[in-house]
């Protein structure tokens, strides 16, 4: 009985034209979803790797000496005990390489082996006894989601976005929105894990372990969250629940009493979230409950901004913007911003009461229907993608995301808008990125990387020069927030968005970080798995030092902390001065005369 419910399926896996990364990409005749890994060499060798965006956050390449693509766990051993044998540093890669910090370089200077995930995404198995589902590391979210709900199962949390392979959601630490139950993160729903790790000459060079919730607790939470250190996840087992559908509403209200709704808005909704548009004063409330499977309703999500978009509208987009940070006027951001939000909210943003029409809310629809949405990585036509995609001079951004306490939400929402008073049109910027993300998480139960507290995310999409030496407008409004996060809020840094800038206290942070570099220590002895950059996030051998790269105009991209104004931008009159709020920030800001704070 127990076997017989066990079903598995191979799932075809999507290919995509080979274009080039953002600086040098024609802005027209490109337009697919871009690979994140190319190599010119023969058998995948003198390979780069990118982003999604296409453009790290030191804009500078990561060159690997090989790419792989295992297919099976046999692949995946053999992949390793090679690199292993070499004493090559490795890093494993999703298909699409959504995270934003330099995580999948390989690092070695170039020798690096790369391992990517994009052909090993074969199997799901579901146990419908056990409700469980056990699947390949470079499975895509959606798909889980979806072949799961075909056996009346389902995911409670995960990311909105959908193209997200499961081992990178557990990488970072991904989440969705909810401080109900075990809360929104991914990696509180694993319960096993399969991992292929560094072995001895005598053992091959590489071994399968497994980590079984109850048996290896100590190593599963290193694993559960992991930036990819400790070894290569091979396959993940889910605590899955009955499936069940949703009723959604969005509020749009004024923002007045946002410090003290936020928190009821947690407490009063399963999966609820807000969106904060600053500098117009609106916040949009999602109310989101669960309610019967017999409740009518086959309501989708299939949000806008990750639907496909053209690559002459990305591009006239952002020339648009670009005309706006010339002239120096934010006030026509907050207006277009305004014009943008006001016609979203008429088409309800992507959603749909029945797969094709918004009629209006409430939606209710199937938790896989609900949960997330996507499509723009799928090529469907010449010049099509995501905004993102860097196959047209379109959208460029920072994004800065934290989580900051409960007990601390109240006080950071009052900095903001003390922020705002001072400066209206400061937070235009946001408008036009769909405003200030704000969703919940739980205290994690155990993942030594995980949630430190019951806390609120806050995700701050902004533009971004193509040019690093450009300051933008009110470049210090954003850079006092996120150091307001940082170091008066003690906010947590999402592992896999930020700039630098934003992880110089993360190894404080995490109480357990001494037992998760044990286990690293332990299964990655030589540290084959770790690159530069998570020794600097972890602060391995006290490379978090090393974080801040100090340089003529750094502190514009987030590779430092101005201390000095050339650190900014002096030739185009901006100095680093004081915040304005918390006077012991230091920013970069725009003072024609060079002598006013
Ligand atoms: C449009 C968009 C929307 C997003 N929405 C959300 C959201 O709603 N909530 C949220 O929390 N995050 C969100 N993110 C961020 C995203 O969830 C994380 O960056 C995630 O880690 C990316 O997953 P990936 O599959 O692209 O993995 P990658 O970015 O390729 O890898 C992430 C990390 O996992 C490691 N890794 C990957 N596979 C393995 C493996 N098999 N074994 C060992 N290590 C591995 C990599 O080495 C790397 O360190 C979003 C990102 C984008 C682009």
């Amino acid at each position: 009985m127990y076997y017989r419910n066990r079903q598995s399926i191979p799932l075809e896996p999507i290919t995509s034209q080979p274009t080039a990364g953002i600086l040098d990409s024609d802005p027209f005749s490109l337009g697919e979803s871009n690979p994140v890994v190319s190599c010119t060499g023969t058998g995948n060798t003198s390979c780069l790797v990118y982003s999604t965006y296409g453009v790290w956050p030191d804009r500078r390449d990561c060159t690997a000496a090989k790419a792989v693509y295992p297919t099976t766990e046999q692949e995946l051993l053999a992949a390793v005990a090679e690199g292993v044998k070499n004493g090559q540093k490795m890093r494993v890669v999703s298909k699409y390489s959504h995270s934003i910090p330099k995580l999948v370089c390989p690092g070695g200077n170039g020798a690096g082996l790369l391992i990517s995930t994009r052909d090993y995404n074969k199997n799901i198995v579901v146990d419908t006894n056990a409700r469980t589902a056990t699947v390949d590391a470079g499975v895509l979210i959606k798909d889980i989601f979806d072949y799961v709900s075909s056996y009346g199962l389902a995911f409670p949390h995960s990311p909105y976005w959908d193209g997200l392979s499961i081992s990178g959601v557990l990488g970072t630490g991904a989440h969705g929105s909810s401080t109900w139950g075990k809360g929104s993160c991914v990696y509180e729903y694993v319960i096993a894990m399969t991992m292929v790790v560094p072995a001895s000459a005598e053992e091959g060079y590489a071994k399968v372990i497994n980590l079984v919730s109850g048996v290896a607790d100590g190593d599963l939470n290193a694993a559960k969250v992991s930036l990819g250190v400790l070894g290569v996840i091979s396959r993940v087992t889910l605590q899955l629940e009955p499936q069940f559908k949703r009723k959604v509403s969005k509020v749009r209200t004024s923002d007045s009493d946002l410090e003290t709704q936020i928190i009821v808005n947690a407490n009063e909704n399963e999966f609820g979230d807000i969106t904060w548009f600053p500098s117009l004063k609106i916040a949009i409330y999602r109310q989101d409950n669960r309610v019967p499977v017999s409740t009518k309703g086959l309501g989708t999500n299939n949000f806008t901004g990750f639907q496909h978009q053209l690559a002459i509208i990305r591009a006239t987009t952002r020339v648009l913007e670009e005309e706006d940070e010339a002239d120096g006027d934010a006030r026509h951001k907050c207006e277009t911003s305004e014009v943008q939000l006001n016609i979203l909210c008429l088409i309800g943003e992507g959603w749909t009461n029945n797969g094709f029409l918004f009629r209006g809310y409430p939606i209710v629809g199937y938790q896989n229907s609900i949960q997330t949405s996507g499509t723009c990585n799928i090529p469907i036509a010449r010049n099509f993608a995501c905004a993102w995609d860097p196959s047209a001079k379109g959208e460029f951004f920072f994004q800065t995301t934290f989580s900051v306490s409960f007990a601390d939400i109240g006080s950071f929402i009052k900095d903001v808008k003390a922020l705002v008073a001072l400066n209206p049109d400061s937070l235009c910027t946001l408008g036009l990125y769909n405003g200030i993300l704000i969703r919940y998480m739980k205290k994690s139960s155990g993942a030594y990387l995980g949630e430190i507290a019951d806390s609120v995310d806050l995700d701050f999409t902004y533009y971004r020069s193509y040019d690093a030496t450009k300051p933008r407008l009110y470049e210090d409004t954003m850079e006092e927030i996120e150091q307001m996060m940082i170091f008066k809020y003690n906010g947590k840094p999402h592992w896999g968005k930020n700039r630098p800038v934003a992880f110089v206290n993360s190894a404080t942070l995490y109480p357990d970080l001494p037992k998760f570099l044990q286990v690293k220590d332990r299964l990655d002895p030589q540290g084959l798995f770790s690159n530069e950059w998570t020794d600097m996030v972890l602060n391995v051998g006290g490379a978090a030092a090393r974080l801040q790269t100090f340089g003529p105009h750094c502190a514009l991209e987030g590779l430092c902390i101005c201390t000095d104004d050339s650190h900014c931008a002096p030739e185009a009159g901006y100095f680093c001065r004081p915040g304005l709020v918390w006077k012991d920030a230091r920013v970069c800001r725009l003072s024609k005369s060079g002598v006013t704070s």
